[in-house]
């Protein structure tokens, strides 16, 4: 196996290290490679790889265009916007106190240490986020219910030890009954405790930080289609205090300067980014795709709006007995096919699942309306008819 191959190969990276070429219709996944990278960053990357810098003067680089973006008065770059959850918490906890950075998280005596979450917050994007409250030292306090979180379960969890308050605006939340951001910062501002705001998803870059919240972090890798990053935006202070992590619980997050530059290039590009035109190629895709499951039996499909407002539709495919497939079945058999097609079943017991148009090569959305037609009238497989189980095997076996 090689995997370096100087330009003129016929071959690509995938074939080259066996790796299945899969068409991804589910979203940015960080188990598919979180997103199509676009240009601008690959090329800072690469301009920027075989350079020495002083990190600290390329993040106050990266401080000054992201506060340019979010509205923010400083920001940096992390690993993620998982890592940058935790050093926001870390932050809050130990301010700028360079000893209590290097005593996290075991040793917390003195410092404010707990985090308070709406229950129908505590979401789990790959690992679950009380994880990224605990990496810091800190404890989740759960305010409310699964379906209902009134004011008085935040305001009275609210204690000395309060270090913050974490809001979580994702579809993976309770989309009901939970309090708003507004009402949120409120209750927390009244007592001093600031709110960090996961957005790792969301494509406003600024209204959150309009509505009240004191540090907001985003992935880098999601809409903004930059290398797998995190941004750390909002007041100073807590900014500050967060980037000091990287001297210690953050040190095993660490980002390298290709990352933080094509992060900033990402950035850079998404002010300049076409964003009707994707949105036309993006609505081209859905309606090709819900044409192509016209009167197929037991298939309905309809163009839906995101849950959280973010300017992007979905195909959602309803997949009903009369089509001799279960929505996980069907799934499954588009993922087996040939080219791989994967689709967004983080629904599929409901009996749907969702294609999304975010992150198509050209060419790719055609394959899409081709394979589903193909798969949808074709002898059906063993188990076409499965039901959507949470199988960890396949998991487990790895590296096997
Ligand atoms: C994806 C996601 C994360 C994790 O983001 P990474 O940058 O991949 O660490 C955190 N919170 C929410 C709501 C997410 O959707």
């Amino acid at each position: 196996m090689t995997i370096y191959s100087a330009n003129g190969s016929n071959t690509t990276i995938r074939e080259r290290l066996g790796l299945r070429p899969i068409i991804n219709v589910s979203g940015t996944m960080t188990a598919l490679g979180a997103s199509i990278i676009v240009p601008e960053a690959i090329a800072a990357m690469s301009e920027i790889a075989s350079q020495w810098v002083e990190m600290d003067d390329l993040q106050r680089a990266a401080s000054t265009i992201v506060a340019r973006l979010t509205g923010g008065e400083a920001g940096f770059i992390t690993a993620c916007c998982a890592s940058g959850i935790t050093m926001a918490i870390a932050g809050a906890m130990t301010g700028t106190s360079l000893l209590a950075i290097e005593r996290l998280p075991d040793d917390t005596e003195g410092l404010k240490s707990e985090v308070i979450v709406q229950l129908g917050h505590i979401v789990n994007y790959g690992a679950p986020i009380d994880q990224s409250i605990r990496l810091a030292g800190a404890s989740t306090v759960p305010a409310g219910t699964v379906s209902v979180t009134q004011d008085y379960h935040v305001r009275e969890a609210i204690r000395d030890r309060t270090a913050a308050g974490l809001y979580v605006v994702a579809h993976h939340t309770v989309q009901y009954g939970m309090l708003s951001l507004e009402e949120f910062c409120e209750i927390c501002h009244a007592r001093g405790v600031p709110v960090i705001v996961d957005a790792a998803s969301e494509y406003d870059l600024r209204g959150f930080l309009a509505r009240g919240a004191d540090i907001v972090v985003y992935s880098g890798h999601k809409f903004l289609s930059g290398p797998t990053s995190g941004i750390v935006t909002g007041r100073k202070d807590l900014v500050r205090a967060a980037y000091f992590q990287n001297r210690g619980v953050a040190r095993a997050m660490k980002i390298g300067k290709e990352s933080i530059a094509g992060t900033m290039a990402a950035l850079e590009a998404w002010e300049k980014r076409d964003h009707v035109g994707i949105r036309q190629r993006e609505e081209a895709a859905l309606n090709l795709w819900k044409d192509a499951l016209q009167g197929i039996a037991g298939i309905g499909a309809e163009i839906i709006p995101d849950p959280t407002a973010n300017p992007l539709n979905r195909l959602q495919v309803f997949v009903r007995p009369e089509s001799r497939f279960s929505a996980a079945g069907l799934a499954s058999a588009l993922a087996a096919g040939s080219p791989p097609i994967i689709v967004r079943n983080h629904e599929v017991e409901r009996g749907h699942f969702f294609l999304d148009p975010c992150n198509l090569h050209p060419g790719e959305a055609e394959i899409v309306a081709e394979r589903m037609r193909a798969v949808l009238s074709a002898e059906r497989p063993a188990d076409a008819m499965k039901s959507a189980r949470k199988d960890t095997a396949g998991v487990l076996r790895w590296p096997d």
